[in-house]
């Protein structure tokens, strides 16, 4: 399982997830997948077996996990944080510490494989869209988490592993330090102006 350590001298915290360590990719620029090589890959329909069981999809027919989905939600493979158990925050001399509790679900946002994010019809990335603010609300009521944070990876530079049109939904147990800021700084501004 990973870990959220805290940085004492930049106040933030950090995940280290050494489950994640084995992606040889992140430390060299990716080539571009060609193409041909691409469908059907793991969010394709009729490729529901290789993933994990789905949280929730938006279906015209067919049953779970099979196809006739239009926005399907998973669990990801190789979460960077895991959602079982409880934080346990511990004490390691003067660092904090705890184990790396959160979701990391994937929302695939249309069965066609490989469009570009202008090319996804307005009423689909609206369905998918849609399916993402459902998710984000039912993780809200989960008391340990802080902060939800929703991205949308286009092309290998951002990320982007698989060329299949996702988006990706994490739920951490800290507010991240730049969030907090901003919080921090609309609160006082709205003390102070009144607007
Ligand atoms: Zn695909």
């Amino acid at each position: 399982m990973s870990e959220l350590r805290h940085d004492p001298i930049a106040r933030r915290w950090v995940i280290v997830a050494l489950e994640r360590a084995t992606r040889p990719e992140e430390f060299t620029y990716p080539k571009p997948v060609p193409e041909s090589d691409e469908p059907p890959c793991p969010f394709c329909p009729g490729q529901e077996a290789g993933t994990p069981p789905e949280l929730v999809a938006l279906r015209d027919n067919g049953e779970a996990n099979a196809p006739g989905w239009r926005v399907r939600v998973i669990p990801n493979k190789r979460p960077v944080l895991a959602i079982e158990g409880r934080p346990d925050r511990s004490a390691v001399g003067i660092y904090d510490r705890m184990r790396g509790i959160g979701a990391h679900e994937l929302v695939i946002e249309t069965p066609e494989h490989g469009l570009a994010p202008h090319e996804l019809p307005v009423l689909q990335f609206a369905a998918a869209l849609t399916v993402s603010r459902e998710r984000i609300a039912d993780l809200k009521g989960d008391e340990r988490f802080k902060h939800i944070l929703l991205t949308r990876n286009y092309g290998v530079g951002a990320g982007a592993r698989i060329h299949h049109p996702h988006q990706q939904i994490i739920a951490i147990p800290v507010t991240p330090l730049r969030m907090a800021a901003q919080l921090n700084a609309a609160h006082q501004h709205y003390m102070l102006k009144e607007r």
